[in-house]
């Protein structure tokens, strides 16, 4: 079995093609560089790059595993959420090839091959790969969430953002910093330089019931810090250390924030006696090594394992995505037998969608 994905929700290409034990025989991806000096990613831009990008990527990829198309058991993709155009562009692309081979398709949730990820990851590392249930904590420029996973198929989103996302956040408060887009790596490579302790930022909702995320609030605040050196020239006034100073208060009151949430989320569960095994993070803020030893310490105090990716597992990514097809195809209590014993050539018919709820993902099963 063999098994060829695709990603294209945001302004990343990727394909990647796994054997049925979940080992990658090949992956690329193409990171979109045209939107940085447009401060953002330009929906529009970003599908017709999938489109230019994915026929030679595709080939690319069989290349490197040494396979022909013909060679492929089943073709999987991101079907949403995520920018409509580039998710059209992936999907549509995936199901012209399983169609034109007489081959399956499958219709991938990408929030479902974030949060599986940690599992691909020790897989991949030769550990054992976290067992069910346990705590994920996405991360990424368009979504912050915080899931139980119960299974595959089996979610419970416990909080969410209710305005920016984590990534956002970061991207926002670098942008004012004057550290271009997208600038959250280079945020915190200031902030080691700063006291955390400087500013006294907002923490919101901290304290508050349930785990839910805001974020919108701090990046107000670094404005307002920012106001006395935001001149006709711009930032150039702004001293190192000063900057130096908001980018670590700000990162300390991201990281008070997430794990104060994760403590809620840990009491949540305690509550409904769920026994979790894990707590996993992922998406591009998972990068971040400050926040990742913070994260790691919330864990070891909640006595659960800690996992996170290796960063190009972190963020967007396609062998998440045919991870996430072989978890499918596992809890269908499917091995490695032959594809003719697959009945998912009917989600060809799943369409591309902007929103995708991960709870509106069915549960898998005999
Ligand atoms: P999506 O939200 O659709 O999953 P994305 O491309 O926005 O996709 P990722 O690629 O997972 O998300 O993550 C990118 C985000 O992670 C950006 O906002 C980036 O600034 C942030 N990021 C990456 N590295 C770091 C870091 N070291 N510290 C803080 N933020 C970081
Ligand atoms: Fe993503």
């Amino acid at each position: 079995l063999r098994v060829l994905a695709i990603e294209s929700s945001c302004d990343d290409t990727g394909c990647a093609i796994l054997d049925g034990n979940g080992t990658i025989l090949a992956e690329g991806l193409h990171t979109q560089q045209s939107h940085a000096a447009l401060g953002g990613v330009v929906p529009e831009i970003a599908a017709r790059a999938h489109l230019a990008i994915l026929p030679g990527l595709v080939a690319q990829t069989l290349a490197d595993a040494g396979l022909g198309l013909r060679d492929v058991s089943i073709f999987a993709a991101t079907t949403g959420p995520g920018l409509i155009g580039g998710v059209v562009v992936g999907s549509t692309y995936a199901k012209g090839m399983a169609l034109a081979l007489g081959k399956p398709f499958m219709a991938i949730n990408h929030i479902e091959g974030h949060v599986l990820a940690p599992r691909l990851a020790a897989h991949l590392a030769g550990d054992t790969p976290p067992a069910f249930p346990y705590l994920a904590l996405l991360m990424s420029g368009g979504h912050s969430q915080c899931v139980l996973v119960m299974g595959v198929g089996r979610y419970k989103v416990l909080g969410g953002t209710i305005d920016d996302a984590a990534g956002e956040a970061f991207d926002k408060a670098a942008k004012m910093l004057g550290l271009g887009w997208p600038g959250g790596p280079a945020l915190e490579v200031l902030a080691r330089q700063g006291d955390p302790r400087a500013h006294a930022l907002p923490r919101p909702l901290l304290g508050r019931a349930g785990c839910d995320f805001s974020f919108s609030g701090l990046k107000t605040a670094v404005a307002r810090l920012l106001e006395p050196w935001n001149g006709p020239d711009g930032l150039q006034a702004l001293p190192q250390a000063a900057a130096a100073d908001i980018a670590a208060s700000f990162q300390q009151a991201v990281g008070d924030c997430l794990v104060d949430r994760l403590n809620h989320a840990f009491a949540q569960c305690a509550a409904n006696n769920i026994p979790l095994t894990t707590l996993v993070v992922a998406g591009g803020v998972a990068a971040n090594q400050n926040l990742r030893a913070r994260l790691a310490g919330c864990a070891e105090r909640h006595h659960v394992r800690f996992e996170a990716p290796p960063l190009r597992h972190c963020t967007d990514n396609a062998a998440m995505i045919g991870w996430a097809a072989l978890e499918r195809l596992r809890a269908r209590g499917w091995g490695q037998r032959a594809t003719a014993a697959l009945t998912v050539v009917d989600e060809l018919t799943t369409p591309a969608r902007p929103r995708w709820p991960l709870e509106e993902r069915g549960p898998e099963g005999p």
